[in-house]
């Protein structure tokens, strides 16, 4: 196996994805010593229990002090108040890096805290289910997924090129793109989708009881896909979308134009818009499909 990739890795944070990243550090053997910091002491005992750590620590930079890389983990959100609690313990020459869903705002809120000598090197995993907490991880969840990378401009090439190798010897493919790019990327791939299963399954919660039965009775008409996506941490969501709000609000304005075209469409009897569309979109999930995303 060699010699790991990192001598010492901070994991801020050890739910689903943390814990996907320590199984997979361990079975590839890419990093020395492990060490993890949860904010409640539940999770720490989970995570001790489950073996994921080598060391766990109940202050950030406790896990930090002498990490060559530190993989911030913890819904974005948190990311302001992590970094200024984390500065002042990193080593020189320590990369630092994250899982976020939302790039710009990563990094708003953590290189402004970064002393000089540590590079910020911002990235997100395009994988995940609806499961949160330090058992929901496996070390197969990155396979074959995408890991997006989004260097500063005046980023430092070396800690780009370790992060690559990284996420590739989990098993991911890895791109790099600007985090404005990446946030409107993952607006339409992610967030709406994610927009329309909270939204829809909230309507149907809203119906007379008598109805809500039904919802759930038929649901494989269509509604259960709708209520795994909606199954997804609160707290994550929330903080994806006061983050990501640009992307999210042009991205929408676009879905309420396409939807009052369908809704035209029906109401007028045109079949045709109908078809069309649809014969559009069966399409892409083709593409899903051939592409091995599906
Ligand atoms: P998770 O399972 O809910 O785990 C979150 C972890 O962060 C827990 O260890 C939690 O500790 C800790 N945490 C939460 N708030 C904190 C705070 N204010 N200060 C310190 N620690 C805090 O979440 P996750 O799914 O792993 O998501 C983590 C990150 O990955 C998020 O930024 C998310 O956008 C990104 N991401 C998620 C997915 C996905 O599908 N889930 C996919 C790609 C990227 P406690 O348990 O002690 O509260």
């Amino acid at each position: 196996m060699g010699a790991p990739l990192f001598d010492r890795v901070a994991l801020i944070g050890v739910g689903l994805i943390g814990s996907s990243l320590a199984h997979a550090l361990r079975r590839h053997g890419l990093a020395g010593h492990i060490a993890g910091h949860a904010r409640s002491r539940r999770t720490r005992e989970r995570v001790v229990e489950l073996g994921l750590v080598d060391s766990i620590h109940d202050g950030a930079a406790g896990a930090v002090g002498g990490a060559d890389l530190v993989m911030i983990c913890v819904p974005v959100g948190a990311y302001a108040e992590i970094a200024a609690a984390i500065a002042p313990a990193l080593a020189q020459g320590a990369i630092v890096s994250d899982v976020g869903s939302v790039k710009q705002a990563a990094i708003r809120d953590i290189a402004p805290h970064l002393p000089a000598g540590v590079a910020l090197v911002p990235g997100h995993p395009v994988a995940g289910t609806e499961h949160s907490g330090p058992e929901a991880g496996f070390a197969g969840l990155f396979e074959g997924r995408w890991c997006i990378l989004t260097p500063l401009p005046n980023g430092d090439p070396a800690a780009l090129a370790r992060m690559t190798w990284l996420w590739e010897r989990a098993g991911s493919k890895v791109e790099t793109m600007t985090a404005d790019h990446h946030d409107l990327v993952l607006a339409i791939t992610s967030h709406i989708p994610h927009l329309i299963a909270y939204t829809i399954v909230g309507t149907a919660t809203d119906l007379e009881e008598h109805l809500q039965g039904e919802v759930i009775k038929y649901s494989a008409g269509g509604f259960r896909d709708f209520t795994r996506i909606a199954a997804s941490d609160p707290i994550m969501w929330r903080d994806i979308f006061l983050n990501n709000r640009e992307a999210v609000l042009e991205v929408l304005g676009r879905l309420h134009e396409d939807i009052a075209i369908l809704q035209r469409a029906i109401r007028v009897g045109d079949g045709t818009t109908l078809e069309n569309h649809f014969i559009r979109t069966r399409a892409i999930r083709r593409g899903v499909i051939a592409a091995k995303q599906a």
